[in-house]
Order: structure tokens, then sequence, then C-alpha cells
């Protein structure tokens, strides 16, 4: 509970523009000794206002919490929106700069897209029926649109008449007033997104993007905020300083970079997500490999783990590959008898040759203590049957190899 109740101490204090919430006009008959305190607490940190109207009845205690990403994709929108303005109305003319109307055009600004978005309601009344009808009352939308409105509404004449709307020119002067302004923190990110929230819970008709959340006892409120939707929430994963409404939890989980997971190469590893590219090409023990016989025909790719294994279990033909190389006339059954030779005179050693140039050195060494190969007279001879048979014995040797 006393979570909860910082949370809306938090969100109310940080937005002193915002409409009257939470006054608790009924604290008096608070049965509970904790109840009471927890009112005295918030009666005087708050010093709510007295509700003036006197006309809506019902729940007085609001809660007040918004889609955090939202009300921050919305106040990225305002720079440029201002910059626009400025660089627009103050194009061709020599006694003003962009800089030197900024804080007016600012407030104007900010008048503008307050009254727009309280008398959305009327407006969207008269759109009803249009075709785009239900892309355009996304609050992004609308809010994006209001400020676009208040930019191309800030042409000079200079502007409207040059050709100057089209030029690069403009471009590049509308995104340097931009940078200008955020290199000198004219205009905070989180002033922003306080402004962007309100104009959210005006044009947020369908509650999508606020809680509207009304209650008739401060105790109610603060059960409601622990469980709020909307209530931010921190990331949890460490590295990450990402702040979120509560039901976006799993949304953001699943893109959360620093969010750890399994390796997706399925090795015994958990990597940060931000982290796993690079580990699943440079350490990742499953990251595939060439056989290191590559180059003398073993086209295998092995996990890099397990590259030991496969030269341990395919000397064989590894070394079959090798005297293909050195014999290239040769058949493929003549070879194998020349590969059992070989391993029985190196007795096991030729297990340990790393690569193609090392185990092409210890062959030839081997092979000239063996003396000439022999070659069956199956090869040699001219009869076509025998021919065909020794042609297709060896493809289906090849085969064999290649599948390995
Ligand atoms: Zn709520
Ligand atoms: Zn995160
Ligand atoms: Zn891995
Ligand atoms: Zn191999």
């Amino acid at each position: 509970m006393i979570v909860g109740l910082k949370w809306l101490v938090y969100s109310n204090m940080d937005v002193p523009a915002m409409d009257v919430k939470l006054v608790p006009e009924k604290i008096g008959n608070g049965k509970e000794e904790g109840s009471s305190l927890d009112c005295e607490l918030y009666d005087v940190e708050l010093a709510p206002e007295k509700v003036e109207s006197g006309k809506e009845e019902g729940p007085s205690f609001h809660c007040d919490f918004f889609d955090i990403e939202l009300a921050h994709k919305i106040a990225q929108v305002f720079l440029p929106g201002l910059a626009t303005a400025c660089v627009d109305n103050t194009t061709g003319d020599i006694f003003k700069t962009a800089a030197s109307v900024a804080v007016d055009i600012r407030k104007e600004m900010v008048d503008y897209l307050t009254q727009r978005s309280e008398s959305f309601v009327a407006e969207s009344f008269i759109l009803e029926g249009s075709p785009e009808g239900e892309a355009s009352d996304h609050p992004y939308n609308i809010l994006s649109d209001f400020v676009d409105d208040y930019a191309s509404s800030k042409r000079n004449l200079f502007s409207r008449v040059s050709g100057w709307l089209l030029s690069e020119k403009r471009e590049d002067k509308i995104d340097d007033f931009v940078q200008e302004m955020e290199i000198n923190k004219f205009w905070l990110m989180d002033r922003r997104e306080e402004i962007s929230q309100s104009l959210i819970k005006n044009v947020d008709f369908k509650n999508q993007f606020h809680c509207n959340m009304k209650f008739n006892s401060v105790e109610e409120l603060a059960e409601h905020v622990v469980h709020c939707g909307f209530r931010p929430t921190e990331c949890n994963n460490k590295g990450c300083s990402a702040t979120y409404c509560a039901n976006q939890m799993e949304k953001h989980d699943i893109d959360c970079p620093y969010k750890i997971i399994p390796c997706e190469q399925k090795c015994l590893d958990s990597i940060m997500r931000r982290e796993m590219d690079r580990h699943c090409i440079t350490v990742c023990p499953m990251k595939l490999v060439n056989c290191p016989f590559y180059a003398a025909g073993c086209q295998s790719t092995i996990p890099q783990c397990l590259l030991e294994k496969h030269r341990l279990e395919n000397v064989h033909s590894h070394l079959l590959h090798i005297l293909q190389g050195i014999h290239k006339e040769v058949s493929v059954d003549d070879l194998k008898k020349r590969v059992e030779q070989l391993e029985e005179l190196s007795s096991g050693k030729l297990a340990e040759a790393l690569d193609t140039r090392s185990l092409t050195n210890s062959v030839k060494g081997l092979e000239a203590k063996l003396g000439p190969l022999e070659v069956s007279a199956t090869n040699t001879a001219t009869d076509n049957g025998h021919e065909k048979e020794g042609a297709e014995a060896s493809r289906e040797a090849n085969n064999q190899v290649q599948m390995q």
C-alpha cells in the first residue's frame, strides 16, 4: 500500500498542471488507525485543491497512470514540430532567428495543443463516418497531426511563396535547430512528457492509453494503484533502465536487450540478448566451422566443440581425400587399401594431424616407406564391363565420403 501511495504522490506532484484529483473529502470517517495516518500524510504532501465546480457528483479519487511509452513517443514529436514552426516563421527575415522566437512559439504551441485536444470531442463528432476514422483515432496520430497543423500555421510569407518548403536547405535547418535545442537542453524530455501525458488524457476516449478509474476513498484508490495495469514498472533485467506500464511487461520482456536468454545455437550458455549475435559468431561452442580438411575435400561443417570428435572419427575418409589428391588416376578401391596400410604403419599417429598440410606431409612420408602403390587389374582392364564396375564403385565410394 505504501508503494502505491508513493507512486501516486510522485505522479501528482510532478504534474501540477493536471486537473483536480485525489481530493480527500471523506477523511473524517476513517475507522482504522492506519488508514487515517495514510490520509494525513497524503493531505500534507499533496495539499489538494478543493473541487470548485461541485457539479460532478460521484467518486473523486482518480488514478492518474498513463501509457509511459506513448507519452514518450508523442513527446519526441514536439521538438521537430517546434523547430519547423520556428524555422518557417523566421526564414528570409533578417531581424529574427529561429532561436529568437522559440520561447514564444513553444508557449503558443503548447496552448494550441491543449486547446485542440480539449475541444477534440466536438471535432471527432464532426469527423465521424469518415473513411479513415479507425486509424486516426490513435492518440499518437491525433496529436502529431495537431503538431503538424500548428507548425504549418506558423509559415511566414517568404516560406509560403518561395519553394522553400520543398528545399533540402529547409530540412537541414530544421534538423540543425532540433540539435541546437537538444544541446542547450531547451525543452527537456521530462517536461515534454508531462505535456503529452495530459494531452493523451484529452484525446484517448477509449481509455486504451490511460487509466480513468475513480474511487470513493483514498484507501480504495491506494488499493487500486498497486494493481493498475498502467502503473509504472521498472525492468528487472540487470543493466536495463526501461520503465513501462505493468501491462506492457511481457511485451518489453520479449525485446529487452538486457534479458539473459539461452543461446540461440543451443549451447549450454545463457547470454544477454544484445550480446547474442556476437556470442554466436565467436565463442559459442556450437558455432559451425568447416572441417580442417575442407581443402582436401571433406565439406562437412561441424560445431566447433565437436571438431576433434569429427577428426578422430573420420581419419579414414580424410586420408582417402588426401590420397585422392596425390594419386589422381587411381581408383577409390585401391586407395582404400592404401589407407589401411597407412593406418597400420602409422599406428594411430595420423589421427593427430590437425590440417590438410600436416596430414599430407605425414602421408607422403609414410608412402615413401611403403613403396609404390599397388594398382589392381580391374583398373587397367580394357574390358567394358569391368571398367563400368570400377567407375560405379568409385562413384559410390565418393558418395559415401561426401555423406560423412
Ligand atoms: Zn489505474
Ligand atoms: Zn528491460
Ligand atoms: Zn552458444
Ligand atoms: Zn572432415
